[in-house]
């Protein structure tokens, strides 16, 4: 595991973020479809997506704006904006989009539907009470999801 990759595990996971529970929403999305999976099966394209250059810079992107507007250092109006989580922003979704479109367009609708839900750590990462930023982290872990669901999806199809 080189440098950046290692970094982008540690962020995630200083930030609250486990893989396993990244690997929950995967299960979340794709149990419907596969009434076999395992989440160990879930685990395993999550790290797959995780391994990915793209998705570590956008990890350690993302996160470094959370934390520098959770100190307040940016300008303004960036500081108000990505502090505020302002729904107008719309930069965080952009980025999480250059993860799902990895795996190719499926990955847009499952991005889109777990958005909407904000499941099990999304419901965490969007609750404004804990004094934390997650303006970033939270579209960057419904994309991980996603991508890790459609990655899961294609291969369930050509073993099938
Ligand atoms: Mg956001």
């Amino acid at each position: 595991m080189d440098a950046v990759e290692r970094a982008a595990r540690n962020k995630l996971a200083e930030r609250g973020v486990k893989s396993e529970d990244i690997a929950d929403l995967v299960y979340f999305l794709q149990k419907k479809y596969h009434p076999n999976l395992k989440i160990e099966e879930c685990l395993a394209n999550v790290d797959r997506v995780l391994s990915k250059r793209e998705v570590q810079n956008a990890i350690l992107t993302g996160i470094h704006l959370d934390m520098a507007a959770e100190k307040g250092i940016l300008d303004e109006p960036l500081q108000s904006i990505i502090e505020t989580d302002e729904s107008l922003y719309g930069v965080d979704e952009v980025m999480a989009f250059s993860i799902v479109n990895i795996y190719g367009s499926i990955g847009f609708t499952n991005y889109g539907y777990i958005d909407k839900e904000k499941p099990g750590i999304l419901s965490f990462l969007n609750d404004k009470s804990t004094g934390m930023c997650h303006t970033f982290l939270d579209d960057i872990v419904g994309a991980i999801a996603a991508a890790a669901s459609s990655r899961l999806a294609h291969r369930a199809r050509n073993t099938e």
